[in-house]
């Protein structure tokens, strides 16, 4: 990779706020450095908004939104279809822009390229099939319109790991169905964002319908954005801490929601599983993003009798992994994204051994540039570790054995997540029981990773709140009318 191309690439991603279709500058004059993990180098300084540039999106959000309801849906979906072609021509920018302010690993890079450009083709064919209902009531006294209808501004939050697909997710269905947004992307992750809204304006996007700020301080920003009371809608994906504060903020406008929080994935290996099978899933859910999703394995309860198989297994592969900057060929394992989660991952490691686990491979930082953990395989994880309540975010992979398929079953509910879950077994009759005995909202059955734009995404219990993609996903911008009129 040359660094002529990525300082190319990085000149020509916009440095400022998108708002009512212009690029400005923030009105405080303040800029924000974003950072590339691998090196701790700062590569690109854009504006840093300011709670007046929030309001000034806002403005521009409300604005827009008559016309933008109005527009025929063909002719939205079309804008979406042409910034679906116009990401797939511009494909390796993407993907490099997303390596170098995230660090993920290049090939990684453009599969998310291909995983959020799927949105806005989704998408794109949806925005035609809103549709309503009509009738005669059951009394035959009167005729029933169900329509559906924009649910009108949205704030759309999202979070570093996934640059790309974050926003795609929320923007193509909110786009669709006849919404205006104002995005805040994550202020580690700017830049994909920035990019791709240039991609929406090269599609003849009309001005106003998205508006982008970019921020370092989030909470400050936000807050005056969801109590403005023409805000209809908060979408965020992130943490569960930081989703719940919001929920409190937005019960004041009794705002519709959308929340994508963390998770705490189980992949349960039962005694009958393909082994191969199992091994090969474990390594897409736990190091696919460097361990950074929030659908990433976080325990790996692993029937007894093949526990220690499964751990040399994963610890053979882990050796075959090649640690490096996400532009180097053949890495396979980047940076994490800043040194909190260094240290996130190491005090969890510790707190893993000192309660008794084996540690099989890794457990520490690597000294140098960037923020990079080796890969780690911890085995015989005791009950009670921090690592097995708490969302890893790293290449950590902790093995708990288990004895029977109702231990297997209690430990894996055992969080107050429900994201997502992953099961390895041969037998169809225990498959199905566990689809009806996991509390998650997706699962992948002899699958390590379940993501697809036509998929209904989301979670369980504290993991979230609604639905991203599939035919699922319009509906959570758009809100049903019931009309009665009299008989003919
Ligand atoms: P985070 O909650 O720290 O931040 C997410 C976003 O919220 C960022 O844009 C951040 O700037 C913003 N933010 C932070 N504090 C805020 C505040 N007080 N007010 C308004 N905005 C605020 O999460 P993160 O570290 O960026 O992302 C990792 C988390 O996201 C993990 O918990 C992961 O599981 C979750 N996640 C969930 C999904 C999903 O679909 N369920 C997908 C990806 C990531």
């Amino acid at each position: 990779m040359s660094d002529n191309r990525e300082s190319e690439l990085l000149a020509s991603v916009p440095d400022g706020l998108f708002i009512g279709g212009e690029w400005r500058t923030a009105e405080s004059g303040k800029t924000l450095d974003v950072m590339d993990p691998s090196t701790g180098a700062v590569i690109r300084t854009i504006a840093d908004a300011s709670v007046a540039d929030g309001k000034a999106a806002m403005d521009a959000a409300a604005a827009a939104f008559p016309a933008w309801a109005a527009t025929p849906a063909r002719e939205r979906g079309e804008i979406l279809r042409r910034a679906f072609d116009l990401l797939q021509a511009r494909k390796e920018d993407v993907a490099l822009l997303m390596t170098l302010e995230m660090g993920k690993p290049l090939a990684e890079a453009r599969g998310e390229v291909v995983y959020g450009g799927e949105f806005l083709r989704w998408f794109s064919e949806e925005a035609p099939r809103i549709q309503g209902r009509y009738g005669p009531n059951p009394e035959g006294t009167g005729r029933m319109i169900v329509s559906q209808h924009p649910v009108g501004p949205c704030f759309l939050i999202t979070p570093w790991n996934f640059p790309l697909a974050m926003a795609t997710r929320k923007i193509a269905p909110a786009l669709a169905a006849g919404c205006t947004v104002v995005i805040k992307p994550a202020e580690l992750t700017p830049l994909t964002t920035l990019l791709f809204v240039r991609l929406l304006e090269e599609a003849g996007l009309p001005a106003g319908v998205v508006n982008v700020i970019t921020t370092s301080t989030s909470g400050a920003v936000s807050e005056p954005i969801i109590r403005d009371p023409r805000l209809r809608k908060l979408s965020f994906t992130g943490s569960t801490p930081v989703g719940r504060k919001l929920l409190e903020q937005a019960s004041a406008g009794v705002l519709r929601t959308s929340m994508e929080l963390g998770g705490n994935a189980p992949f349960v290996v039962f005694d009958d599983a393909d082994l191969d099978k199992a091994v090969d899933g474990a390594m897409a859910a736990k190091f696919r993003n460097i361990g950074q999703a929030c659908t990433a394995a976080n325990r790996f309860i692993v029937h007894r009798s093949l526990a220690d198989e499964f751990a040399r297994r994963v610890t053979d592969r882990v050796a075959s992994f090649r640690i490096g900057r996400g532009t180097e060929d053949g890495v396979t394992i980047g940076p994490l994204i800043d040194q909190r989660a260094i240290d996130k991952a190491s005090a969890l490691v510790e707190d893993a051994l000192e309660r008794g686990a084996t540690l099989n491979t890794g457990g520490s930082a690597i000294p140098g540039d960037g923020t990079f953990y080796e890969p780690t395989v911890l085995s015989d994880v005791r009950a009670g570790s921090a690592i097995l309540r708490e969302e890893i975010f790293g290449p950590v992979l902790a093995i708990v054995p288990f004895d029977d398929e109702e231990e297997a079953v209690r430990l894996a509910n055992d969080t107050e997540y429900g994201l997502v879950s992953y099961v390895y077994t041969e037998s169809l009759a225990r498959g199905q029981r566990m689809i009806e005995k996991l509390e998650t909202g997706m699962m992948g059955l002899n699958v390590g990773v379940v993501s697809n734009a036509a998929a209904p995404f989301g979670g369980w219990k504290q993991s979230g709140l609604g639905r991203e993609g599939g035919a699922e996903g319009i509906h959570e911008y758009l809100q049903t009318k019931y009309t009665l009129t009299p008989n003919p």
